[in-house]
């Protein structure tokens, strides 16, 4: 869940330079809960320092994500989306009809998929889970 990780404690962790602009960037994208994509990340750090144009905003993710600091997702709408790297995993439900994201954690999810993995012979490290939906109509 959202838990405004600090992205510039991790380029310093990680022995990053960080400009003025990409701690814009890294400052946005630590408060950003919406799994922005590139587009929008430039509109937000923009209004904030104009000076700041889209290539940089790529360089400046594709850098962040080559460090291990964001994790990109593609929610099939083609965009890349992005989210400060969580400390603890958790996995998305996509409104097809918004492009709403709506983070969870089941554990009885992440236990079935536990014993999917060992039935076929493995050991699960990691998996990424979507779900797509519509939303439920609710009347009377
Ligand atoms: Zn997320």
């Amino acid at each position: 869940m959202h838990q405004a990780i600090d992205i510039e404690a991790l380029c310093a962790e990680r022995g990053l330079r960080i400009t003025d602009q990409r701690r814009t960037i890294a400052r946005v994208l630590s408060e950003s809960d919406d799994h922005p994509d590139v587009e929008k990340l430039h509109e937000r750090a923009s209004a904030i320092d104009s000076r700041i144009s889209i290539a940089t905003v790529y360089r400046t993710v594709r850098l962040f994500e080559e460090a291990g600091i964001l994790d990109r997702h593609d929610f099939g709408d083609g965009r890349a989306r992005y989210e400060a790297t969580p400390e603890a995993h958790h996995d998305h439900l996509i409104d097809v009809e918004t492009g709403k994201v709506i983070e969870f954690v089941d554990p009885e999810l992440e236990q079935l998929q536990r014993q999917i993995a060992e039935k076929l012979g493995y050991r699960l490290v990691d998996h990424r889970m979507e779900l797509y939906g519509v939303r439920l109509e609710r009347e009377g």
